[in-house]
């Protein structure tokens, strides 16, 4: 059976110091988390300090993003080795706001998870329609764009390391959440598309995870949807009661 990974996109929050405040928060906590992978992504300049917070925890550290070059002349980017070399373990890749705001391209993707899988790291796929293209009618095709794309040339030992993340765009940040019947809908879309372009098993075992205004009171009902195997988390991850509430209700779940 899937494991619930719930994760805490950071975004550009917290200075080192609000970092080590937070993290230590969630420690206080931290013998709740039983079975439930758990996943902070800080911003860069906290993952060194943050690792050294975690070490001895069961929670892994992610960076939200990466440059696809191994080292360059790259003036602001940090490569696949260079967040593994600070501590993490994940990468958040194709979050909607680097596509809408930074120009990221599901090839830019596609190069970014090759990188990051170079590195043993494990990449957290964002994907997911913006409310245009839900309200006319094409999110599965969006979708499945992204994922053909953003997966082109990956191998099944490739792509049988990622972790996905279904965030539709309309839900990020905005207090409204899809319903859990509307995100069970794209994440059953999605496993089924991983199976035809891979192989059924492969995709029966990928956790796709749901990002979108997760917070403590609808966590448990999207948690529940047979295809939704956890939560990117991004504002309410930013304090650690409301955190650790959503964890709390993917350990309910998680056998
Ligand atoms: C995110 O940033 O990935 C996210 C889902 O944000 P929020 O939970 O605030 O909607």
């Amino acid at each position: 059976m899937r494991k619930k990974i719930i994760a805490g996109n950071w975004k550009m929050y917290k200075t080192n110091e609000e970092a080590k405040q937070l993290i230590n928060d969630i420690k206080k906590n931290i013998s709740l988390i039983k079975k439930t992978k758990v996943v902070v992504c800080p911003p860069a300049t906290a993952l060194v300090e943050v690792a050294s917070l975690l070490k001895g925890t069961p929670i892994a550290l992610g960076a939200q993003n990466i440059h696809w070059e191994k080292e360059g002349a790259f003036t602001g980017e940090l490569s696949a080795g260079m967040i593994k070399s600070a501590g993490a373990a994940y990468v958040i890749l194709g979050h909607s706001e680097r596509r809408q705001y930074f120009g990221e391209t599901d090839s830019n993707v596609c190069r970014k998870i090759v990188a990051a899988l170079s590195q043993g790291l494990t990449p957290i796929v964002c994907i997911g329609e913006t409310l245009e293209q839900r309200e006319k009618g094409i999110t599965k095709e969006i979708v499945a764009q992204q994922i053909d794309q953003g997966l082109s040339g990956l191998t099944t030992a490739q792509m049988s390391r990622l972790v996905f993340a279904y965030e539709p765009v309309w839900a990020i940040g905005t207090g409204k959440n899809a319903t859990p019947a509307q995100a069970q809908e794209v994440h059953e879309f999605i496993r089924n598309r991983l199976s035809a372009l891979y192989d059924a098993e492969t995709a029966q075992n990928i956790t796709i995870q749901y990002g979108g205004s997760v917070k403590p009171a609808n966590a448990l009902d999207l948690l529940k949807q047979p295809d939704i195997d956890g939560a990117l988390v991004g504002g309410a991850c930013l304090q650690a009661d409301s955190f650790l509430d959503i964890i709390k209700a993917a350990e309910s779940i998680n056998g």
